[in-house]
């Protein structure tokens, strides 16, 4: 099943979204993301959680 994930989910003044086929590739995906337009060079693991609940199924 395809995963989406959407930033502003997040709290985050960004439309960026994202989809995958599965949730590692999306939080891949989300990762770089957030290095390169959101300067979090790592995502924190309480913040992990929080994207793991917001990814929806498409
Ligand atoms: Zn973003």
């Amino acid at each position: 099943m395809t995963k989406s994930f959407t930033c502003v989910d997040m709290g985050k003044d960004c439309a960026w979204s994202t989809r995958a086929n599965n949730v590692y590739d999306l939080m891949q995906r989300i990762s770089w993301h957030a290095e390169h337009k959101h300067d979090i060079k790592e995502i924190p693991e309480k913040l992990k959680e929080k994207i793991k609940v917001s990814i929806r199924d498409v």
